[in-house]
């Protein structure tokens, strides 16, 4: 078999892919790997991944997925286009800690799916490239988490840490202001603290609405560009050490939750620093969204290297129950398909 008419077996099997023909492609690729050319063998163990992924064999997903990367450890510069910085990432597994029981109700948990994260543009070298989500056994929960987490995950984030300021994105203010006029609406809210401002867009949008904003913001650069943008009380730490004085009438954490590896401690600080009538909102990523439900395996929060928590709307009221939050307003998100918001008190 020349290369030629390997060439032209890897087309043949990609169209079937694109019918959505998976047994065809699957019987292709198995025929492709038999004539043991390591670049066409790599790209076969990856598409055969993904087919086990859709199929739900979660453990034949997982070894096709990593035969891909033993096969050719460059096969990211072979699969993603110039422009991905790291397109020249080589494979090696990072000491990872195993997650095994359901960090939202401490339930057992089975492997739910495996991805390929190093195929999509958000990969960081330092996580394993090989995604295995894992779901909580406890029908009341059914939460899914990341089963596998770097061990110097803080590290690795901090190496992320760019000294270039994000720029705000200004597209997004009108519908900050969307949701903050209701949640202003009903109570006396005064202050307001967000934790993970980011470029601040919606702390301005809080200080348009007169409320006293502080921020908390793990990042330095971001931190010293809050304080200097809005001359606004900014904690440069995480959430999850922090020790606070105060109270706040509103907490806003958009997009925090599915990044922290015990989301129930972070949960419980909240907690301690929301004033009696006061309110959380949260935005979250949810496994069961309509977008979700749509794109099944091809919802790109599935390869989000950074989220290692995916929560649905009964997960992370589970989480609230256990907090003794209640749930006042449950809306999808305008600002990111497939995000849940939810208000608690
Ligand atoms: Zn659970």
């Amino acid at each position: 078999m020349n290369v030629g008419e390997i060439q032209s077996q890897i087309q043949l099997a990609d169209s079937f892919l694109q019918q959505k023909l998976d047994d065809q492609a699957q019987a292709t690729f198995e025929k492709i790997l038999t004539y043991n050319l390591a670049e066409a063998s790599a790209l076969a163990y990856f598409r055969l991944g993904e087919i086990y992924n859709r199929k739900n064999d979660v453990f034949l997903s997982e070894k096709y997925h990593r035969l891909a990367f033993t096969t050719n450890a460059a096969l990211c510069g072979q699969l993603l286009p110039a422009e991905i910085s790291h397109r020249n990432y080589l494979y090696h597994v990072p000491e990872q800690i195993e997650i095994k029981t359901c960090p939202i109700c401490s339930s057992g948990a089975k492997d739910h799916s495996v991805y390929n994260i190093a195929v999509s543009a958000n990969f960081i070298d330092g996580f394993d490239p090989i995604r295995v989500w894992r779901q909580c056994n406890n029908l009341d929960c059914s939460h899914i988490f990341a089963s596998l987490i770097p061990k110097n995950l803080t590290h690795i984030l901090s190496k992320t840490d760019s000294s270039v300021i994000q720029e705000p994105k200004i597209h997004r203010l009108a519908q900050i202001g969307q949701v903050l006029s209701t949640l202003t609406q009903d109570v006396d809210i005064k202050t307001c603290l967000e934790i993970g401002a980011g470029a601040g867009e919606q702390v301005a949008v809080a200080l348009e609405f007169g409320l006293d904003v502080s921020a908390v913001e793990i990042r330095d650069s971001y931190c010293a560009n809050l304080k200097k943008t809005f001359d606004i009380n900014v904690y440069n730490q995480s959430i999850e050490d922090m020790e606070f004085q105060d109270s706040y009438d509103l907490v806003l954490m958009g997009d925090v939750l599915e990044h922290v590896i015990d989301p129930i401690s972070l949960l419980k600080n909240l907690k301690k620093l929301i004033s009696c009538n006061g309110k959380l909102w949260i935005s979250t990523p949810n496994f069961e969204s309509a977008m979700s439900r749509l794109c099944k395996t091809q919802d790109p929060m599935w390869q989000v290297c950074e989220h290692l928590q995916y929560f649905s709307k009964k997960s992370i009221c589970y989480a609230f129950d256990q907090m003794g939050f209640k749930l006042v307003e449950y809306k999808s998100s305008f600002q990111y398909n497939g995000s849940m918001e939810l208000t608690v008190k």
